[in-house]
């Protein structure tokens, strides 16, 4: 690939681009860019201290060590015990846990309420678990994307076990509010989890404070590796053993631990913990930009989700335009955006968050998702929102 020069011409301003060098990457919600100090972390543990940490001979000691300290720093980035900290291989395999878990540790008796824009890891488990039996509602979110405590309410009943509803959306950020709702499941006898995919590492999350039962992170979300996060579940959660096999993890998650993806988990938590803040506002301001830039060049567009939404979440729908158009006339100024979440991105149709929000199809086939990062600059905010005027005028 040649690394040719972009010129592109605005209406108000020239911005040159390097096709490669400069390649701007909006899309931070499907994943995020290591952090170069949890990849030098990482790599003693792939080259050097290659231990088995379940072995008691002193090599494996120091991996031993390790896994422990990550177990630490996790569970106090989230005011959890590191008990608490069960390391999977991502959110996907956290929410499966979570759902079947859940649900098997009670035969499949007792219901289960989710929402109907949970992301597939939940949705599809829900539905693996309602073919053994046990039933599934799903509450609708209203049209700035909140499930209301209301809601709940209306639906939960003495025979619920679990309600599951995510902490923050991922195509359209709005944060829900999960202290009350899992006040609400606990009043009805229910446990609670929350996705929490999206947020750990972005917003605060404290678990205490929170009062949930369980709760999913995966570490590609927060500038971790690929392949790694994990379940918080609460001291005398009811719940069975994911994989069995070994006695990793209390037994409750057999095979050997991946020490690398789990300390570079670890570092990258911490990193962004510290800076939680900061990155925010940050993002925030970023955020801000882009919306008055689009404004002052003249574009219209509706805003998706509420005013409580993750920083620097943004979904925007252009009526009457094609949201997939737009995406790759993006992609060839050299701009990294999405229609949906990732992994819906290779669909046509419209997502089901989307559906679940009621957006009209003349809306929701017009809608992408920028999603802006730590590592995201004041220019290449003024150049997505410049090519963005150019696509959608
Ligand atoms: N839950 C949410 C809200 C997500 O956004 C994602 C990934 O996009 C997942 C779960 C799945 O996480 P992972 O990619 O680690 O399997």
């Amino acid at each position: 690939m040649s690394l040719e020069k972009r010129i592109f011409p605005t209406s108000s301003i020239n911005i040159e681009v390097n096709a490669l060098a400069n390649y701007i990457y909006a899309d931070n919600a499907a994943t995020t860019k290591l952090d170069v100090e949890a990849f030098d972390a990482m790599k003693p543990w792939l080259l050097d201290e290659y231990g088995n940490a379940s072995q008691p001979y002193s090599f494996s000691r120091k991996p031993k060590e390790a896994l422990k300290k990550a177990r630490e720093t996790i569970a106090e980035c989230i005011h959890a015990l590191p008990e608490e900290i069960f390391f999977t291989s991502g959110g996907t395999e956290s929410d499966n846990w979570a759902i079947k878990g859940a649900a098997l540790s009670n035969c499949g008796h007792r219901a289960i309420i989710t929402s109907a824009f949970e992301h597939h890891a939940i949705l599809h488990s829900c539905e693996a678990v309602e073919r053994l039996g046990c039933p599934v509602s799903y509450l609708w979110p209203d049209k700035n994307g909140i499930i209301t405590p209301s809601m709940l309410e209306s639906h939960i009943t003495d025979e619920t076990l679990l309600v599951s509803v995510m902490l923050a959306n991922n195509e359209i950020g709005a944060v829900q509010p999960i202290q009350e709702l899992c006040d609400i499941a606990h009043s009805h006898n229910a446990l609670f989890h929350t996705d929490a995919v999206q947020a750990v590492g972005h917003i605060e999350v404290d678990v205490k404070k929170l009062g949930v039962d369980m709760l999913s992170a995966s570490a590609h979300k927060f500038n971790g590796p690929k392949g790694i996060g994990f379940l918080y579940i609460r001291g005398g959660t009811p719940t069975i053993p994911f994989l069995d096999g070994g006695a990793q993890e209390y037994k409750r998650r057999a095979g050997t631990e991946n020490i690398a993806s789990i300390v570079g988990m670890a570092i990258a938590l911490k990193n962004n913990c510290q800076l939680i803040l900061e990155n925010q506002q940050k993002i925030k301001a970023l955020e801000n930009r882009l919306l008055d830039t689009l404004d002052s060049l003249g574009v219209s567009y509706v805003r998706n989700g509420s005013d409580c939404s993750l920083p620097g979440l943004i979904s925007l729908s252009f009526a009457g335009k094609d949201g997939e158009a737009i995406l790759h006339r993006l992609d060839l100024m050299g701009i990294s955006i999405s229609t949906g979440s990732a992994c819906d991105s290779r669909r046509t149709e419209i997502s089901h968050v989307l559906k679940a929000l009621k957006l009209p199809t003349e809306l929701a086939k017009g809608t992408i998702r920028i999603s802006l990062g730590k590592n995201n600059t004041e220019s290449e905010i003024d150049f997505i929102a410049n090519a963005i005027a150019k696509v959608v005028l």
